[in-house]
């Protein structure tokens, strides 16, 4: 079996609940903490490790007690950390969540994230190129992913880039990669001025959109296939999308067609919105098989 590298972010994250959200100067008393392990990287990482694959990691962490945790939560989950570098000053990455009145408020500190260079690539390179598949988010510094596309691209290597948290890529980056895995929100901004069918139609088999409880869309060739998805009670869609990434990673290389490794990973993406925290909800492969069977 081959195996996937993700390179990406580690974050915790750190969410307090509380009846409503301080103005500037103001204490309120918080409801609770929780304090989960998160970064989009880590999270499509688990996703995929969760569902059987052979998933590396390759990012950076601070040498402190959150990095530490999130070290742990990755080899829990089976997820090699032999390419995580811990940093001595640096900090790992958090993201500090305020949850009142239904809305979160959020502020990410790249910290450690912010570290992922190119020497960081290339130190893990021999792993990289022996990849069935790579995975890249936008949680770590762009010029990084620009060169970890160029070098896959000549080593003729899949990358599958999920185009999160927003930000404009070059078109060059568009046609080097397999998947390109946005929501519709970063789609259309991605795509100004193309409706959806253009984008799909344009980058048939390669644009692969995620919407929400709807599913997913993606062109084939001039069709526009559509696979719905599962109907269940969210209670937590957070991470919905990084299950989506881990699990169609997985189901495309185990060698499920298309339309399949779709259905694979709406299913997954389903059962995780049914539990808290982003890694929480994600599922084990036999939770995934009894949903399709
Ligand atoms: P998030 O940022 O919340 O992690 P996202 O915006 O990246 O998610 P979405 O398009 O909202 O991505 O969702 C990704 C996938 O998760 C969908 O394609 C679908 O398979 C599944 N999904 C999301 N929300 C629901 C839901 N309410 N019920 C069932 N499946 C869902």
């Amino acid at each position: 079996m081959g195996h996937i590298s993700v390179i990406g972010s580690c974050s915790m994250d750190l969410m307090i609940e509380a009846d409503r959200r301080p103005q500037a100067g103001e204490t309120v008393m918080g409801k609770r903490l929780i304090v989960s392990p998160g970064g989009k990287g880590a999270n499509q990482a688990v996703a995929a490790a969760r569902l059987g694959e052979k998933v590396y990691m390759i990012g950076c962490v601070g040498n402190d007690a959150y990095g530490s945790m999130m070290l742990d939560t990755l080899k829990e989950n089976g997820v090699n950390t032999d390419y995580v570098s811990v940093l001595d000053n640096e900090a790992t990455g958090t993201a500090h969540i305020i949850l009142a009145e239904g809305d979160n408020s959020i502020i990410v500190l790249k910290g450690a994230n912010d570290k992922v260079d190119k020497n960081v690539v290339d130190s893990a390179f021999d792993i990289i190129k022996t990849s069935s598949l790579v995975m890249l988010q936008h949680e770590i510094p762009m010029d990084t992913i620009g060169y970890i596309i160029d070098r896959c691209y000549e080593e003729g290597i899949p990358v599958m880039l999920n185009p999160a948290p927003y930000m404009d890529i070059p078109e060059e980056w568009i046609e080097k990669v397999t998947y390109l895995t946005p929501n519709e929100h970063e789609a259309a901004l991605m795509f100004e001025g193309m409706d959806r069918d253009e984008i799909l139609k344009a980058h048939a088999g390669k644009v692969i959109m995620t919407v929400g409880k709807e599913g997913v869309v993606y062109g084939d060739g001039d069709d526009v296939v559509h696979v719905s998805g599962f109907t269940v009670s969210a209670v937590d869609t957070t991470g919905a999308g990084d299950t989506f990434n881990g699990a169609f990673a997985a189901a495309r290389c185990d060698g499920l067609p298309l339309k399949e490794a779709v259905r694979f990973a709406n299913a997954a993406a389903a059962l995780s919105v049914q539990k808290i925290g982003a890694q929480g909800g994600m599922p084990w492969r036999s939770e995934v098989e009894e949903m399709l069977s």
